[in-house]
């Protein structure tokens, strides 16, 4: 060993393998944990720390063994005296100091394509909302309760959601406005936002909780729990929201963006559903979902008779099939929520749309509520202004020059964007994409502002869309709206793509 330290090349190579195992190993596992895909790397950054203590062991050794340069003509003795030690402790320091920034270098380089995308995302706000609102908007309130369901609850017609609520600066102060305000529906999840529950418990904190009706998700801060989860961790999911947020019950638990029959009717979630409403901590059964297989998810969720709410994606430009669910769900009693209702909230980015764009949401959200089957729409409320804009379309009927508005909305992205998410055009991708939810993972970076959100989603997706930049896509002409996937593809995943 010390014959090898002898030789700088051993202390050079160990310092490579430091920087190789700073970035591919530690860099990564860090980045997740930026991302908040995975948790806090232990055993990488244990590995890591160790690597870097040898490699610096080795460093002092090799320079304290630093043998005099020999002297120029000079006779060569077998065993060269040591540099001076002045020249020993400034060789060692270069080195030590050397290594310790490149293996830093090399781990901060691989978590940095998250500093230049995530934190500008973190800091964006997306402007959905009218810089001169109007005057007559301020102060609106909530003007229509309609019932859930035949659970007997009645509910705002607009309800928050909790997404990005933390956005606002004073986030309970906020929640606490609208609360006042008579919305009376709050729609929480774990796994938006770690800080949501806490806001929800101090704005709800000394308010009559009969008065509220607080839905959330079989979910936990990590994401959605998957089929086949054991009973006692979704009953551990619901427990752990009802302490976050205060609450000794929750009105709707909902198994969350529910894409297939199997998750759906798990009979481990039904298990754990029947005894948290034994317990009263879960009234009402709820599901929801997203295309494609909402039409098979729905009907299945409908013909149980386990659910008693939906909360499904629903705007102005659903198609047929989707008014016939909602109207079966609501014949049996069934509560519909909807959501994403703004139909990928482009209005404030389309340059021919600025005179109409103040007006958008109100529009958008009376077409929602003007079927009768819908019992409220879920918003994501956080701009100061939204109280204002958002609530002011409560109990107001639909006009024709609200569908004028939403009419030339339709027209400005027609052909552009995937907002149905219908899934038609999957079965002509060889590779098997998931075309609706990348481009809905799209939806949520350009549009809602949700960049972190959409990344995350994108990184956990077995198959990417750079499929498709080598693809003779023959998807091509296969989407019944005329989206261009193949373009739309690749243009998501030079956004989404962990870099
Ligand atoms: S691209 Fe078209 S066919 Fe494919 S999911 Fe979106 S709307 Fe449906
Ligand atoms: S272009 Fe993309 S979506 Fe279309 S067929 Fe090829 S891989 Fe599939």
């Amino acid at each position: 060993m010390t014959e090898l330290l002898r030789n700088g090349r051993t202390v050079l190579v160990l310092w490579a393998l430091t920087m190789i195992l700073g970035y591919y190993g530690l860099g990564g596992f860090l980045a997740e944990t930026v991302e908040g895909i995975g948790g806090i790397p232990v055993w990488p950054t244990a590995l890591f720390l160790a690597l870097l203590f040898v490699s610096l062991c080795a460093s002092v050794m090799w320079a304290r063994r630093l043998k005099a340069k020999p002297e120029p003509g000079g006779s060569q003795p077998d065993a060269p005296p040591l540099a001076s030690g002045r020249r020993r402790f400034l060789t060692g320091t270069a080195a030590v100091t050397g290594g310790v920034l490149g293996a830093a270098g090399a781990t901060i380089g691989r978590v940095s394509p998250w500093a230049t995308v995530t934190a500008p995302a973190l800091r964006q706000r997306v402007a959905l909302t009218d810089p001169n609102p109007r005057d007559d908007w301020m102060g609106a309130r909530v003007r229509s309760y309609r019932p859930l369901g035949d659970t007997g609850l009645m509910v705002s017609d607009i309800a928050t959601g909790s997404t990005r609520i933390q956005h606002n600066a004073d986030p309970v102060g906020y929640l606490k406005g609208l609360l006042d305000r008579g919305v009376n529906y709050i729609d929480a999840s774990p796994d938006y936002a770690p800080e949501s529950e806490g806001i929800i418990a101090e704005a709800i904190a000394g308010r009559p909780r009969d008065r509220l009706v607080i839905a959330s998700k079989f979910c936990t801060r990590e994401g959605h729990l998957r089929q086949g989860s054991r009973v006692a961790e979704y009953v551990a999911a619901i427990d752990g929201t009802l302490r976050r947020m205060g609450t000794d019950y929750i009105d709707v638990a909902h198994i969350h963006s529910c894409d297939t029959t199997q998750r759906l009717m798990d009979e481990n979630v039904h298990e754990a559903f029947d005894r948290l409403e034994q317990a009263g901590k879960v009234r009402y059964l709820g599901v929801s979902t997203h295309t494609p297989n909402l039409e098979e998810v729905a009907e299945t969720a409908i013909d149980s008779g386990r659910f008693k709410v939906m909360m499904l994606a629903y705007h102005h430009g659903a198609w047929p099939k989707q008014m016939d669910i909602i109207d079966r769900a609501a014949a049996r009693g069934i509560g519909i929520v909807a959501m994403k209702t703004l139909k990928g909230a482009k209005h404030r980015g389309l340059a021919e749309f600025r005179p109409e764009a103040d007006s958008y949401a109100q529009a958008a959200f009376k077409w929602v509520l003007a079927n009768p089957s819908v019992s409220n729409l879920v918003v994501s409320f956080y701009d100061n202004q939204h109280p204002d804009e958002y609530l002011f379309a409560s109990g107001k009927t639909l006009e024709q020059s609200d569908v004028a508005v939403l009419t030339k909305y339709d027209q400005l992205i027609a052909g552009t964007h995937c907002f149905q998410h219908c899934g038609d055009c999957l079965g002509a991708c060889p590779s098997s994409l998931a075309i609706n939810d990348i481009l809905r993972y799209r939806m949520y970076f350009e549009d809602y502002g949700d960049e972190k959100q959409a990344m995350q989603l994108y990184a956990k997706l077995d198959q990417q869309a750079d499929a498709c930049i080598d693809c003779a896509a023959p998807c091509l002409g296969s989407c019944p709206q005329g989206v261009k996937i193949q373009e739309r593809l690749i243009g998501a995943h030079e956004k989404l793509r962990w870099a």
